[in-house]
């Protein structure tokens, strides 16, 4: 199994401690390579917390996450930042691409980090910028880009390393609906080229494009869906009425 999420619970604590907010009560679901699982749920619902302790950016108060059968919470603090750069891409809302760099200089910061070649650098950004459409940029700056073309220079980031597990939080949210469609339509690529994607969202467009969805809510998993060869309209229907049942009977817990 490359992911293993074992009871992680998440309270956040204010500095007074006079508050406390229970945002993951007990979460555990696995994701095996080549996958490529959406994880649904309303705004609040924890997915960002969730997202982020699987990221090493934050700590599960206790439980624990395993990729490739290494404790995350082992890591020393030292260690997570090579960690993350050797083993996971990230795809964020905002795409967080780094505006002083061009598209090229973007695409290759994590190896330039890793202090690979240049040569290396050179090998790797072509099939990746011919795959996501971005040969033409790469010159470009940020700012010269639409936030459609932003997020493929983001994904094309993220696949730079060949990531064990590629990351994706909200990564349709700020973009128009043709660009979003464009981007998950690249997320379908990569995951036929192999890629695991794990994607946090509460778009239910979003989640429809994934092999299986799982439906958080109160900082709990509480259900499942598998594509087995549903089309995308047939996920799309079969999450919204997920979603209604989910909101009507409430929880039937999983
Ligand atoms: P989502 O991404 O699904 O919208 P989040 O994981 O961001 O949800 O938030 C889950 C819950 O945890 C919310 O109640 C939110 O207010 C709370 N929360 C998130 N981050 C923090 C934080 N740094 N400090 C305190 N509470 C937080
Ligand atoms: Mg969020």
């Amino acid at each position: 199994m490359l992911l293993e999420v074992n009871n992680v619970r998440k309270v956040y604590t204010t500095r007074l401690s006079t508050q406390s907010t229970e945002a993951l009560k007990n979460v555990n679901f696995a994701v095996d390579n080549g996958e490529y699982v959406a994880i649904m749920g309303e705004s609040g619902s924890g997915k960002t917390t969730l997202l982020n302790i699987i990221a090493t950016f934050d700590k599960a108060t206790s439980g624990n996450v395993n990729l490739n059968n290494l404790d995350l919470s082992k890591l020393k603090d030292k260690d997570l930042a090579n960690f993350r750069r050797d083993n996971l891409g990230f795809v964020f809302q905002d795409f967080n691409l780094l505006e002083t760099l061009s598209v090229y200089d973007n695409m290759v910061l994590p190896l330039v980090l890793a202090r690979r070649p240049i040569s290396e650098m050179k090998q790797k950004v072509e099939p990746i910028a011919q795959m996501l459409g971005i040969k033409d940029l790469l010159k470009k700056y940020p700012y010269e880009l639409s936030g459609g073309q932003q997020q493929r220079v983001a994904i094309g980031r993220a696949m730079i390393t060949d990531p064990s597990l590629l990351l994706a939080d909200e990564p349709t949210g700020a973009l128009d609906s043709k660009s979003a469609s464009n981007t998950l339509d690249l997320f379908d690529k990569i995951n036929e080229n192999g890629q695991t994607i794990l994607m946090v969202t509460h778009s239910t467009v979003a989640a429809s494009r994934a092999k299986r969805v799982l439906f958080i809510k109160d900082g709990l998993i509480y259900n499942q869906l598998y594509r087995e060869g549903r089309s995308d309209q047939q996920m799309f229907e079969l999450i919204s009425e997920t979603l209604t049942a989910m909101a009507n009977r409430g929880e039937i817990h999983v």
